[in-house]
C-alpha cells in the first residue's frame, strides 16, 4: 500500500497509489460508500484503521483496473507525503559506520539526534534551493520511518508496530554552516533542505526496514550506494531510545541516518550546485527526484 500527497485542481489531495496511476482517496471513498475518508495524511495515519486502508487500496486498485478516472503517476504533482508536518523531523547523524568514518569521526556508542524544521519540507521534483549564505551544498540520502501510533517508552521489541510506514528524504546540508555553528540545526535547517517522498509506504510493504538497498545519484552518477542493514542503531533500537520519556505521535518523522559518499567524505568534494539533480532510491520504496536551482 502506498499513500501519497498530491496536487488536484490546485489544492492539495490524498491519494492512493496504485500501480502506474493515482486515486483520488476521499472520491473513492464517496463512490464506493466506505466510512469517510480523511483529508490529510497524519488524519490518515492517526484515524484510520489498517484493515479500512486494505479496502481502500483494494478498491483502487479495481478502480484503476476498470479504467475508471485517475491521474498517471508520470502526470501527478506528488507533493510531500506530509506536505507540513506537525513537528520537526527528527534525525540521525553519523548512523553508518563508513559515513561517520568519511568525515572524521567515531561512530557514536549512542544515536546522535538532531532535527529540521517543518519549513524545510519540500516534496518530490521541487527544487531545493542553493542558499548564497553556504559555498558547501551537500547531500544525504535516508530512509524514514513514519510514525504511526502515539507512545513513549516503547521496547525495542515493539517498535516497528509503532511505524505506519516508510519514505525516502535527502538530509540536504550546508556543510559550512553545520561547522561554523557548532551544532547542526542550522546547516541543516535552511528552506527546502528536506526534499521528502514520493509517497508513504505501507509497513505491511517492508517487512525488514533493515535490509533495503539505498542509493543517491547526483546527475546519474552514484554517489551512495549502501544497505540499512549498515545502520549502527536499527530503526527500532533509534524509535526505543528516542521513545525514552518522549511521546511519539501519529505523522512525527525520524530521519534514520546516511551511508558514505557524501561531498564532504572525498578528497576534493563534489559540492552541490545550481542545475545538478539528485535522485535517492530506496528499495521497496521508490526515487525522489530534486533539482538544485540558483540563489535568489
Ligand atoms: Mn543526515
Amino acid at each position: 500500500m502506498r499513500f501519497c500527497t498530491y496536487q488536484l485542481s490546485g489544492e492539495p489531495r490524498l491519494g492512493i497509489v496504485a500501480g502506474q496511476a493515482v486515486v483520488d482517496l476521499r472520491a473513492l471513498a464517496r463512490r464506493r460508500r466506505l466510512p469517510a475518508a480523511p483529508e490529510t495524511m497524519v488524519d490518515l495515519i492517526a484515524e484510520v484503521p489498517t484493515l479500512e486502508l486494505r479496502v481502500l487500496a483494494r478498491e483502487a486498485a479495481a478502480w484503476v483496473s476498470a479504467g475508471r478516472e485517475a491521474v498517471p503517476l508520470s502526470r501527478a504533482r506528488l507533493l510531500a507525503p506530509i506536505p507540513r508536518p506537525r513537528k520537526n523531523i527528527v534525525c540521525m547523524g553519523r548512523n553508518y559506520v563508513e559515513h561517520a568514518r568519511e568525515t572524521g569521526n567515531v561512530p557514536p556508542a549512542v544515536p546522535v539526534f538532531f532535527t529540521k524544521p517543518p519549513t524545510a519540507v519540500v516534496g518530490p521534483d521541487a527544487p531545493v534551493r542553493h542558499h548564497a549564505v553556504t559555498q558547501q551544498l551537500d547531500y544525504e540520502v535516508e530512509l524514514v520511518a513514519v510514525i504511526g501510533r502515539r507512545g513513549s517508552n516503547i521496547s525495542p521489541e515493539r517498535a516497528l508496530d509503532y511505524v505506519f510506514g516508510y519514505t525516502v528524504m535527502i538530509d540536504v546540508t550546508a556543510r559550512d554552516l553545520q561547522e561554523r555553528h557548532a551544532q547542526w540545526f542550522k546547516g541543516k535547517s535552511l528552506d527546502t533542505f528536506a526534499p521528502l517522498g514520493p509517497w508513504i509506504v505501507h509497513r505491511s510493504a517492508v517487512p525488514d526496514p533493515q535490509q533495503l538497498r539505498l542509493s543517491m545519484r547526483v546527475n546519474g552518477e552514484t554517489r551512495q550506494q549502501s544497505t540499512t542493514a549498515n545502520m549502527i542503531f536499527t530503526v527500532a533500537q533509534l524509535l526505543s531510545v528516542l521513545s525514552a520519556g518522549m511521546t511519539l505521535e501519529p505523522g512525527d518523522l525520524l530521519a534514520t541516518g546516511t551511508p558514505e559518499g557524501v561531498a564532504k567524505g572525498m578528497k576534493t568534494p563534489k559540492w552541490l550546485q545550481p542545475g545538478d539533480v539528485m535522485e535517492a532510491e530506496i528499495e521497496g520504496i521508490g526515487v525522489l527526484r530534486n533539482r538544485v536551482i540558483a540563489p535568489r
